[in-house]
């Protein structure tokens, strides 16, 4: 076993209220030998005696009088080795510091002393016998399309080199069947997988398809388990007993003893992205790291990829470009039809629905399909939109939506803090017609239940989708034919494979849109193609319309296009031109205060005192602004945006404490 130095460093575990730091302490010589990476230890503290983390090992102590490891706690590394250095990068990119991030690692349940006490036993070879694989899985039969992607990642699992892949398929092109593929080269060396996908996806349908192939071996990590229930999956990934973990974005975080490669499926999704606490981690930057930590290959898969990734892979060739143009058994992508919302506006119909869509649906339920009509309504009725020529209002130094605040109606600026007052006219075409953005599901629901009466409709959408059990019987009522329609916000959008889907109808493109922020083109252009891809997965023909103030916009003329390298060739431009990610790096401090005139203040007197500090360092700083969601949990949020090539070295310039919080490259 590694020998160590004589000191350890150790993260304290000191109860929920108490952050802790990293702090150093002698290694006895009778521990010397058994003292690893990732191990728990008992540590005096203060008076106490507390359960810590070794988080690393060294020679030297710059402390003088340290005190000393009394024992080891579990022999058994809870964290492996691997894990540590990975939490050591995540503190270092996401500025969080150190025991913040293995908090977050360990789950509840394996932490302090309420664990249980038994150390988790390795497995020998003898005691996994090949009989406990799932042994009536089915054959993989890959086209030839199919094949040509695989190859490359085949060998890169055969070979356990590190080397990052964007599979880049069209919806329904086969991209499940490639992990699957992989998955199982893995499994002939000996080796594990870990799949990330996204917390909506994480569907019964999804699960069943990795099961079918891997039956008990499969460990599922979802935000719905209660923490008993996450312990035990996650002793039993750390034991050895399982060959897949299939996660939502914490499951990149899963004990696996040997994984051999590592997939993220919609590797654009923005559920991946940590905002809401420490540390504020993307998922898919944290996989590819373990990858490169672990030495084993990393592939991201998307219809949609995010632009960063695409434009990686343009540019330097890694992740490579693994392209699926078809999907499986030639099916053509589905027609997409262009409804301008202007001229039926003009015409008088006010209605949400469109003739050319109640036509559709009308033609649709009449040959016996189903229909999916999307809305993506959530936290945007605040953005302005003119109904004669479909601009939205935006800033004059950004390029993104304003928002506006009731009341004052005034406008803001979410990045450089700009204010006007809501004008009474459109600036662009001079029209009155500026309205707040967006009719939600319900009103689409009682519009589509008084038309057609005789139809069996469902809607789905945080209201209606409770807790999982809702979302998946929703889901099996659809699947099962038992509905006509379904209306539904972006949990409609991604991974569902239902053949009966003749019609998709996006009822508002706009919103995503104008969401304030740089990347609301492609955004947009990633759900209407996602959307879109529910439809055409059966034999019969199928459509999508798709419905928008704004048909000139690239991202709606790309999407009806199902031309992604175009939109991306473009977007690419004017982010360079804007000097956004990929060209830029961002990082947000916000603070919160309950009251409004501290948060801003502290943030006006910060912002200045940065930029004087960052002069001629190459990065800007933007605000004060309200943040995104100025008031949550009666907490007034204010926030700086700072933007600029290189951020590590403004780590030790930012504000920190109570009510400051950083969020680096935020989504
Ligand atoms: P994606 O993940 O790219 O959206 P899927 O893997 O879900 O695509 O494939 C779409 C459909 O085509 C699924 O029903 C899948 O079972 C089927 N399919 C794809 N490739 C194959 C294959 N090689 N053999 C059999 N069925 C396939
Ligand atoms: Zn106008
Ligand atoms: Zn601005």
């Amino acid at each position: 076993m590694s020998g160590g130095g004589p000191i350890a460093k150790v993260v304290p575990d000191l109860g929920p209220a108490a952050p802790a730091g990293v702090y150093d302490y002698l290694v006895p010589k009778e521990l010397q030998d058994e003292l690893t990476l990732g191990q728990r230890v008992v540590v005096p503290f203060g008076r106490r005696r507390v359960f810590g983390m070794v988080v690393a090992l060294a020679q030297e102590s710059q402390v003088d009088h340290l005190r000393s490891v009394e024992r080891i706690r579990d022999p058994e590394p809870l964290l492996l080795p691997a894990q540590i250095s990975l939490a050591h990068w995540i503190s270092g990119h996401y500025l969080t510091p150190l025991p913040e991030v293995i908090r977050a690692m360990v789950p509840p349940a394996m932490r302090g002393g309420r664990a249980d006490a038994r150390p988790v036993r390795r497995r020998s070879r003898a005691e996994s016998p090949e009989a406990e694989m799932a042994a009536e899985a089915p054959e993989l039969n890959l086209s030839s399309e199919q094949m040509a992607a695989f190859l490359p990642i085949e060998e890169a699992v055969r070979w356990s080199r590190f080397q990052e892949f964007l599979l880049f398929g069209v919806t329904g092109s086969g991209k499940t069947e490639i992990y699957l593929a992989a998955i199982r080269a893995a499994q002939e060396r000996g080796r594990g997988a870990i799949v990330l996908i996204p917390e909506i996806s994480l569907t019964p349908q999804t699960v069943a398809r990795f099961a079918r192939h891997h039956g008990s071996r499969v460990a599922v990590l979802h935000s719905g388990l209660t923490p008993g229930q996450r312990g035990s999956e996650w002793r039993r990934v750390r034991s050895g007993q399982v060959q897949v973990v299939v996660g939502s974005r914490s499951a990149v975080f899963a004990p696996m003893p040997n994984c051999g490669v590592i997939i993220v499926d919609e590797e654009d999704s923005t559920s991946y992205k940590q905002y809401d606490r420490v540390p504020r981690y993307h998922a898919v930057e944290v996989a590819r790291r373990l990858g490169r930590i672990l030495s084993v290959p990393v592939v991201m898969g998307s219809a949609t990829p995010r632009l960063e990734t695409y434009h990686l892979a343009q540019t330097r060739g890694s992740p490579q470009l693994l392209r699926l143009s078809q999907r499986y058994n030639q099916r053509p992508l589905p027609p997409v039809r262009v409804v301008d919302l202007r001229e039926e506006l003009a015409w008088g119909n006010r209605s949400p629905l469109s003739r050319d869509l109640v036509t559709a649906v009308d033609g649709a339920i009449a040959e016996g399909g189903q229909v999916i009509l999307f809305l993506n309504r959530r936290g945007t009725s605040s953005v302005v939109l003119c109904r004669s020529c479909g601009e939205a209002l935006g800033c004059p130094e950004c390029s993104v939506s304003l928002t506006l605040h009731l009341p004052g109606r005034l406008c803001r600026c979410h990045y450089c803090g700009h204010f006007e007052e809501l004008p009474d006219a459109c600036p662009s075409c001079g029209s009155a017609l500026l309205r707040a953005l967006g009719a939600g599901t319900e009103r689409v629901e009682a519009e589509a239940a008084q038309r057609w009466a005789g139809a069996r409709i469902l809607r789905m959408d945080r209201d209606t989708v409770g807790h999982r059990d809702a979302h998946r019987e929703i889901y099996e009522a659809f699947a099962e034919r038992r509905a006509d329609i379904l209306i539904g916000t972006q949990m409609v959008a991604k991974g569902w494979d239902l053949p009966g889907v003749r019609l998709v109808g996006i009822v508002n493109a706009d919103i995503a849109l104008h969401f304030p922020d740089f990347r609301a083109s492609e955004r947009t252009f990633s759900l209407l193609t996602q959307v879109a891809g529910r439809a055409g997965r059966g034999d019969e023909p199928a459509e999508v319309i798709l419905q928008t103030y704004s048909p000139e916009h690239p991202a709606v003329l790309r999407a009806v296009e199902h031309d992604y390298e175009g939109f991306a060739r473009e977007e690419v431009e004017v982010r360079r031109r804007l000097g956004y990610p990929p060209f830029t790096r961002l990082l947000v401090v916000t603070r919160s205060d309950p009251r409004e005139d501290l948060a801003r203040q502290d943030c006006e007197r910060e912002g200045a005192r940065l930029r004087e500090a960052l002069q001629g360092k190459g990065i800007e700083v933007l605000g004060p602004s309200p943040a995104f969601i100025p008031r949550l949990r009666s907490l007034h949020r204010w926030q700086l945006t700072l933007k600029g090539t290189r951020m590590e070295d403004v780590a030790e310039l930012l504000p920190s404490g109570r009510g400051w919080a950083l969020d680096v490259d935020p989504a």
